[in-house]
């Protein structure tokens, strides 16, 4: 499959069994890659996989896999990113997952359990997936590889609607990789977060549900005048994946329809 964007490249995908994760996988799958979708949730990830498949070409040799990981389970997340150097070692790990609960207020009121429950999934399990990246880029003897973690807006703006938990874990995420990209740039191995503005995934819509008035008090902060979607995500992800943006790194690339450059925005 020459020509393809991801040809032969072998990428572990976080939080693959929706959202973000899933279309990245369906892309990343029409570009020519091996995926191994992750998830915390098998029943989610078995129609994931699925769905992927209807994407290959006929007759592609495409490995297109799921694995039940806990990404806040370093075992879970070693064993996976270990699995692929059975073929040649990973090229591309996307870390995704991430959960923003329903208990997650402001300084007061947030319950510590809370906290640590999001600070477990959203920070340590990114820290996991880049530190098994590393080892495996290594082990492997690749002389580029390419890491990308998800973060959020609110790590890049303050919101008067508080999760401080997420916001947080958040804020980690664009430390961590920040500095990883730096300490690992010498050998060829890229780290960059992607910054997403609210989307039209299960994530934030479930938690929406039918209160217009707490959607409107985010809508209206969009001069678009309206969410993201899933696969906007997901294209920034395929450029931060592919060769094309080899000499992007340590950034923050933030797909937000222009959100956070906005003052007043229009009517
Ligand atoms: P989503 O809820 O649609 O998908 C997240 C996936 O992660 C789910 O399939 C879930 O089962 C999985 N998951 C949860 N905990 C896990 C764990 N411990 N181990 C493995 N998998 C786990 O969410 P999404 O909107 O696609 O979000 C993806 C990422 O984007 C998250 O990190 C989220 O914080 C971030 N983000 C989302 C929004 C938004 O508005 N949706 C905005 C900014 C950032």
């Amino acid at each position: 499959m020459p020509g393809l964007r991801l040809a032969g490249k072998n990428t572990f995908i976080t939080g693959a069994a929706g959202g973000i994760g899933l279309e990245t996988s369906i892309l990343f799958a029409q570009e020519g890659a091996n995926v191994l979708l992750a998830d915390i949730s098998e029943a989610a990830l078995e129609k994931a996989v699925n769905k992927v498949k209807e994407f290959l070409p006929s007759g592609s040799e495409q490995k297109i896999v799921g694995l039940k990981v806990d990404v806040s389970k370093e075992e879970d997340v070693k064993k996976a990113i270990e699995s692929l150097d059975a073929q040649g070692g990973v090229d591309v790990v996307f870390n995704n997952a991430g959960i923003m609960h329903a208990d997650d207020a402001d300084a007061v009121d947030t319950p510590e359990k809370i906290w640590d429950l999001t600070h477990n999934i959203n920070v340590k399990g990114v820290w996991f997936g880049s530190k098994h990246a590393v080892l495996s880029f290594r082990r492997n003897n690749k002389t580029t590889g390419s890491v990308i973690n998800t973060a959020s807006v609110v790590a890049l703006v303050g919101s008067a609607t508080p999760q401080l938990a997420y916001t947080a874990s958040k804020g980690a995420v664009l430390a961590l990789t920040r500095e990883l990209a730096i300490v690992h740039a010498r050998e060829g191995f890229r780290f960059n977060s992607l910054c997403p503005a609210p989307l039209n995934t299960p994530l934030l819509q479930d938690w929406l549900g039918d209160d217009q008035a707490k959607r409107h008090r985010r809508e209206v902060h969009f001069p678009t005048g309206r969410f993201g979607e899933a696969i906007e995500q997901a294209r920034g992800v395929l450029w931060l994946a592919s060769d094309e943006s080899g000499f992007y790194n340590g950034q923050e690339l933030v797909i937000d329809g222009g959100m956070t450059k906005a003052y007043v925005t229009p009517e």
